[in-house]
């Protein structure tokens, strides 16, 4: 899937880096990573992290036709090397437009040109 689809049908965009798709039973799963040059540490601001490990945050999303949509997030444990707090690193996943018809316009511009 490309990155612009996620973009504008998800708002996938800042601070992730997609991964793959799996497609499971009833639907689809839209994995992504938080990129690691976009860690920074909440308390400081410091960019000098160390990472602990990491979660898995799933989110359902908007379908596609008739296709459930979960982004399955993995989210970085970190420790700030500066001021040594633990914390998850999770930018913002914000809320998707209409998918179907940024699907559509897509489709519409790519046979256009
Ligand atoms: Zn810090």
């Amino acid at each position: 899937m490309k990155p612009t689809f996620l973009k504008r049908a998800f708002g996938i965009d800042k601070g992730w880096e997609y991964q793959s798709t799996k497609y499971v039973r009833g639907g689809m799963e839209l994995h992504v990573e938080a990129k690691r040059e976009d860690i920074r540490c909440p308390h400081c601001q410091a960019t000098h992290i160390a990472l602990r490990g990491s979660r898995e945050r799933r989110i359902r999303s908007v379908p596609i036709g008739m296709k459930a949509v979960t982004i399955v997030a993995k989210v970085p444990r970190c420790q700030c090397r500066e001021c040594f707090q633990y914390f998850d690193f999770s930018p913002l996943l914000p809320p998707g437009g209409d998918p179907t018809l940024i699907a559509l316009n897509d489709l519409l511009s790519a046979s256009a040109g």
